[in-house]
């Protein structure tokens, strides 16, 4: 897969001093793929390849992570960047007055749902009157489909049929709506199936004629590489002000939503999670990348890791073990810096790959075993931890009473305590004493 592909890259990179040009172009080559995999645009993607480029060439490598999780977080912390923006919900007007707002885009990219699910979502969180609006006059279903949706969310509609124009229905509905003391008016205007001069205009005269306060373009996350040359014309042509991603809960990366934020520079501001009109989510950028990349959540990994692991404690760990004087003690820290970061089940479902594999796993088993050898450990007296030469059948069996376990268990532990140090003593990286936060060094 390309999570194994980048993470293959990434092994190979040093994990010491300053990125070379040579190494961040291999990892680049990779990152390359899998933005064009997710369907960001070439031209996106070329731009974002050579500012990260720049960028990442020379790098210190972070403390306590390696070259690649170095890499990775820069593009991360670059993707994040570029998608977010200060503008995360669609802007409102205070108090009482009305807010219009026009819902654009291509036939079947979601604008009725999404014109019913903002409605829903508006008026539950933000105490909005909402009236919802048909102005798709060309498409037959097009008006009772509105109908359904709204008395679906408890929203009234308006509509005046298939014979006027849309631009007046419009205007009748502002009429509507400050009678009938409503503070939120949402249009649902026509599509088409593609670019259409005609379209371009009807939506431009609504604009002129009414004051439009936010035009949302509504955007298929799965039509990729066409979503740029939509949101491009309908930014140029009409101007807009934030863009709704729909059918994310599909297996679309979402690149769409890179080049959307990049070639017009508006803000994403929600995703549709479905057809079911309860399905519409904030947009979050830090998602947005990990999804994009396909790399699970390992940037919170990354960012868990070296905030909670002491890179003190750590290093002196490493000494102790290159001078084989690791003893039970030092066991029991390690097991409490797991516990720090989560337990391991967390740290498993955080993992590219592994977090939607879990479900079947009883991820209890391996917190429960943890505690039985925290508990054999902390049965032991301060000498027996700090000398475990010192532990004898007779002391074995003292501790397993004293944690309430067979002496088999105390016996397991001590081989593969023994085992491990045995193990830790002779891998290379050790004598070194690598940079590296984590487990034993
Ligand atoms: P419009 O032509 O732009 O008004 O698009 P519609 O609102 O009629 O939606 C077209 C189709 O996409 C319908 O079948 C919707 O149920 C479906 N749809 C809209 N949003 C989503 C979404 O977020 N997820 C999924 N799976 N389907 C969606
Ligand atoms: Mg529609």
């Amino acid at each position: 897969s390309l999570t194994d592909k980048l993470q293959n890259v990434f092994k190979g990179l040093r994990s010491k001093g300053k990125l070379s040009e040579a190494e961040v172009k291999a990892a680049l080559k990779e990152v390359k793929m899998a933005l064009l995999e997710a369907d960001v645009s070439f031209k996106v993607v070329k731009q974002f390849i050579n500012s990260i480029q720049e960028q990442a060439v020379g790098a210190e490598v972070f403390g306590k992570l390696d070259a690649g999780q170095t890499v990775i977080k820069i593009v991360n912390e670059e993707l994040v960047k570029l998608m977010g923006s200060e503008t995360t919900e669609v802007d409102l007007k205070p108090g009482n007055e009305i807010t219009v707002i026009m819902m654009t885009g291509l036939q079947g990219a979601g604008k009725t749902t999404t014109t019913a699910k903002l409605a829903a979502q508006l008026k539950a969180k933000k105490g909005r009157k909402p009236l919802l609006v048909a102005c798709d006059v060309y498409r037959p279903a097009a008006i009772k489909q509105l109908q359904i949706n709204g008395e679906k969310v408890g929203v009234p509609v308006f509509a005046m049929g298939d014979k006027h124009k849309p631009v007046d229905i419009a205007k009748a509905a502002m009429e509507h709506a400050a009678k009938n003391g409503m503070n939120l008016v949402i249009l649902d205007t026509a599509g088409r199936l593609h670019i259409d001069e005609a379209m371009m205009d009807e939506l431009v005269e609504i604009k002129d004629q009414l004051d439009v306060h936010q035009t949302i373009l509504v955007v298929d996350a799965m039509t990729g590489q066409d979503a740029v040359n939509v949101s491009e014309t309908f930014n140029n042509k009409i101007g807009i002000d934030g863009v709704v991603l729909t059918k994310l809960d599909g297996d679309t990366r979402g690149g769409a939503a890179l080049s959307i934020r990049a070639v017009t520079g508006k803000p994403i501001l929600y995703v549709g999670m479905g057809e079911k009109l309860s399905d519409l989510e904030q947009f979050y950028p830090d998602r947005m990348a990990s999804r994009i990349l396909g790399m699970g959540d390992i940037m919170s990994l990354i960012e868990k890791a070296t905030a909670e692991i002491d890179e003190e404690q750590a290093r002196e760990m490493t000494q102790k073990l290159r001078k084989a004087e690791f003893d039970y003690n030092d066991f029991l820290a390690q097991m409490q810096q797991i516990k720090k970061i989560g337990g391991m089940g967390s740290i498993l479902s955080m993992l590219p790959g592994v977090g939607n594999q879990l479900s079947g796993v009883d991820m209890d088993e391996g917190e429960k075993s943890m505690k039985r050898v925290e508990s054999i450990i902390l049965s032991m007296t301060k000498d027996e931890r700090a000398n475990p030469g010192l532990i004898n059948p007779s002391r074995k069996k003292r501790i397993a009473r004293g944690a309430g376990v067979d002496i088999s268990e105390v016996n397991r532990l001590v081989k593969q305590f023994d085992q491990m140090k045995k193990m830790m003593k002779q891998m290379p990286g050790m004598a070194g004493g690598k940079k590296r936060g984590g487990f034993g060094g």
